[in-house]
């Protein structure tokens, strides 16, 4: 068991925190799955408008790869197929029944009699090969791949506000340790971070864990700890998992049936009840708000930094898990650079707030400052957990020198974000970079 300690790493002040409690929603009436969040596929429907399914029928597939299936959560009708930019497939919208029929998959008894291939082979026909993610592209790893030696658990993701370990992990722990064999049966090294703070965790795994993390986002990243972690370049190729998919696959290897429900958190300080949740995978993010009063404030699905604007039109996708809602109300504020600024969000003591950075935690989206060029002020370094010179990576691709950024360390960019946040020119280092590396494995898998 290694203690380490990650630099670099920023504790936002960001208030509507989720309390501890897990309530459990009723469905709605409508669920969706969506093939337009799954990076880098090209997704088949295996439905059409009209069809009946049931829990674990198969929703759609990657054309290039047959085998990597997404299954419906829910059981019920097909009732619409969303189309996006060129006909992209967006959504399929499923009219849920209030019944819980489920098709069977294979089930175990006992993980350590299976091969490797039978193991993998249940993973893909259970729906549940698409919680891995391979490094250094956060890519789903291709379903006939060669498996690299580690794989990487992330139990606690400090993007505000991500379930806790202790949370979801409380009755849930024999499917946690029932995927934690089949991931042992795969991989041979199993890496699992929990952080320094999280001492129910600690205990609860203490057999598991191997390492104890110091730092706040995104300290607990599995990308993050590969970083502290690898020895050598080949060690960039490994996997990584969140804790809570250990929970899902363990179910689906142990009962035969496909996972459908998850623990989400509602966040953000608009709200009335900000909490953990249980939801059916693919809920309405109109079910999961019908109790709030947002008006016209931000929905973010899957992260403040990391995720993106969704709406009470919108679903929870199969890699979220979180839900946020940040106030819209974007007041002008005259003169405001002569003002102290002691309420305002600050990371490089611009304002007077730094003296206290949470007395005041209600965020908004507001830039609080315009775009502008790169003044050199070293702050996205500053900040940076895998020590990368983003300014300067941001450069090279500017000037369209792919090679360059790549050997100043591109590659183990982990998206994090939080350079683009504290950028006070407002560049936006995080999406630019993270762009570069998607193109480049684009092109890497022509
Ligand atoms: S934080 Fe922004 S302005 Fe400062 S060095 Fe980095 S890119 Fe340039
Ligand atoms: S360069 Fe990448 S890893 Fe570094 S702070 Fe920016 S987004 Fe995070």
């Amino acid at each position: 068991l290694k203690k380490i300690k990650i630099s670099n790493t920023i504790n936002i002040p960001i208030g509507g925190k989720p309390v501890d409690d897990i309530v459990v929603l009723k469905q709605g009436e409508f669920s969706g799955v969506k093939p337009s969040l799954i990076p880098f596929i090209t997704p088949k429907l295996a439905v059409k408008v009209g069809d009946e399914v049931k829990i674990g029928s198969a929703m759609f597939f990657d054309k290039k790869d047959t085998d990597l299936l997404y299954l419906s959560p829910t059981c019920g009708v097909v009732e619409e197929i969303v189309y996006g930019d060129k006909r992209s497939l967006s959504s399929v919208i499923i009219k849920n029944n209030g019944k819980t029929d489920t098709e069977e998959k294979q089930s175990f008894s006992d993980i350590s009699s299976i091969d490797v291939d039978t193991l993998r082979k249940a993973i893909c026909q259970g729906g549940l090969w698409g919680i891995f993610k391979e490094f250094p592209f956060n890519n789903i790893p291709k379903t006939d791949s060669i498996l690299p030696e580690s794989i990487y658990v992330s139990l606690d993701n400090d993007e505000p506000f991500h379930p806790k370990s202790e949370v979801y992990l409380q009755d849930n722990l024999d499917d946690f340790s029932f995927g934690l064999d089949a991931l042992k049966k795969l991989f041979t090294n199993v890496y699992m971070g929990v952080p320094l703070k999280s001492k129910s965790t600690q205990e609860l795994l203490e057999d598991h864990i191997t390492h104890k993390i110091k730092g706040h986002y995104p300290a607990n990243q599995s990308d993050t700890l590969l970083y502290k972690n690898k020895t050598s370049s080949d060690d960039n190729n490994s996997f990584g998992i969140f804790g809570q998919d250990l929970i899902r696959l363990g179910y689906l290897l142990k009962n035969g049936k496909y996972p459908n429900t998850k623990i989400i958190t509602l966040g953000g300080s608009i709200l009335k009840k900000p909490t953990h949740l249980e939801v059916i995978d693919g809920e309405s993010i109109a079910n999961i708000l019908k109790d709030e009063d947002i008006g016209d404030a931000r929905v973010i699905a899957g992260g403040v930094f990391k995720g993106r604007t969704s709406c009470l039109k919108g679903y929870v996708g199969f890699n979220e898990y979180a839900i946020h809602i940040l106030s819209e109300d974007l007041k002008q504020d005259l003169f405001g650079f002569m003002k102290p600024g002691f309420f305002k969000p600050t990371n490089s003591r611009t304002y007077m707030s730094f003296l206290n950075p949470f007395k005041n935690t209600n965020r908004d989206v507001s830039l609080y400052g315009e775009d502008r060029s790169c003044i050199n002020c070293d702050f996205c370094y500053q900040v940076c957990p895998v020590d990368l010179q983003p300014q300067f990576i941001m450069k090279e691709l500017y000037a369209k020198d792919v090679p360059n950024a790549l050997s100043m360390g591109m590659l183990d960019c982990n998206s994090c974000g939080v350079c683009t946040y504290v950028c006070p020119s407002k560049i936006e280092l995080s999406d630019i970079i993270t762009t570069a590396k998607d193109d480049l494995y684009k092109e890497l898998s022509k």
